[in-house]
């Protein structure tokens, strides 16, 4: 594990190398994609479960009482995965964290501004005790950041508090690294690649190509 910053980590292990090496490969195709994504994403959720408050309880194992740490059921957990490419950490995270409200966030990139356009967004309430909010978005591509900075700003103006966002991403460019994290220094951004940078078109390369097309099986 790298840390880049007390906010930003790139989580780096042979099994994300391996399994980043499957899904950046263009002759990958869906199954073994998605396949690869689910073992790397397994890591992430893992991660970005750190942030999330734990408290004390008292079990009885066949043998004697002990003290354990498990989830605060007092926080409200919020799995924020950005349409569509999003959904490809959702059942992971979902599985691991089987407790957390899902709001799925809708928003396309224009490609020619490549700004976000909103489609969809149902998080109309958050819950009384928003403190204890926590929210992690999922978005595989951290590309020009603008996406990511819409999404943890519509989490903001809904009352979470900045510390309590957490952001997972697949791959990063150090653009959308930087645009993220000078605006939003609280928000923890984790990542299991650091890549070189973004084309005219605002991909990253060397990257994956489009996300949610290779995790959808509609790359043409
Ligand atoms: N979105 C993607 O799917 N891929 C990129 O490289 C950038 C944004």
């Amino acid at each position: 594990m790298e840390k880049l910053a007390d906010n930003i980590t790139i989580l780096n292990h042979p099994i994300i190398s391996h399994n980043l090496a499957i899904i950046r490969n263009k002759l990958t195709d869906t199954q073994n994609f998605k396949q690869a994504l689910k073992k790397i994403s397994y890591a992430l959720i893992y991660e970005a479960s750190k942030n999330i408050p734990m408290k004390e309880i008292e079990v009885e194992t066949p043998l004697m009482k002990t003290k354990c740490e498990v989830f605060d059921d007092s926080s409200q957990l919020i799995i924020a995965p950005i349409l569509r490419a999003g959904l490809g950490f959702c059942e992971v995270a979902s599985e691991i964290l089987p407790f957390a409200n899902v709001h799925h966030i809708g928003m396309y990139r224009d490609e020619e501004t490549l700004e976000p356009v909103w489609y969809y967004d149902k998080i109309k309430k958050i819950l009384d005790n928003k403190s204890k909010v926590f929210v992690i978005i999922l978005d595989p591509m951290l590309a020009t950041g603008n996406s990511a900075i819409d999404a943890i700003n519509n989490f903001i103006n809904k009352g979470v508090k900045e510390e309590n966002i957490i952001f997972v991403s697949l791959i990063s460019s150090p653009e959308g690294i930087k645009k993220v994290s000078s605006k939003y220094q609280k928000v923890q951004i984790i990542t299991s690649s650091l890549d070189k940078g973004l084309n005219s078109k605002g991909y990253i390369l060397p990257g994956l190509g489009d996300a949610g097309d290779r995790i959808f099986n509609t790359v043409e």
